[in-house]
């Protein structure tokens, strides 16, 4: 389960970033995923609880942001949001191949006490 090993690299930023500001604990953490980031939420959510055990984020809440892909149309110079994994442009009907955003599994914020 990739749910695992991504939480625990999660967990280690947030840990170190609780650190730097003197927190001893982590109240919430959030997340911003990607729509094409492969990343189930209900897995991540049940995983979150088992990484985060024994460490200063354990009970800690868990938002999650899911942020949809978005793709760049060369020929119409413009972005645009697609669906999961459908990147053709809704104004001219051309297949992008650049991904602006849509893979990421980032900490986008932290409360920490
Ligand atoms: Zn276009």
């Amino acid at each position: 389960m990739h749910e695992l090993s991504l939480l625990e690299a999660v967990r280690q930023q947030a840990i170190a970033e609780a650190r730097r500001h003197g927190a001893i604990a982590i109240e919430r953490i959030h997340l911003r995923i990607g729509s094409l980031a492969g990343v189930d939420p209900e897995a991540l959510a049940f995983a979150f609880e088992v990484v985060m055990a024994g460490s200063p984020a354990a009970g800690a809440e868990l938002r999650i942001q899911t942020v949809d892909a978005r793709w760049f149309c060369t020929p119409c110079s413009a972005p645009f949001t697609g669906p999961s994994g459908l990147c053709l442009c809704p104004r001219c009907g051309a297949a992008s191949g650049l991904l602006l955003q849509g893979r990421e599994l980032e900490l986008s914020s932290l409360q920490i006490c």
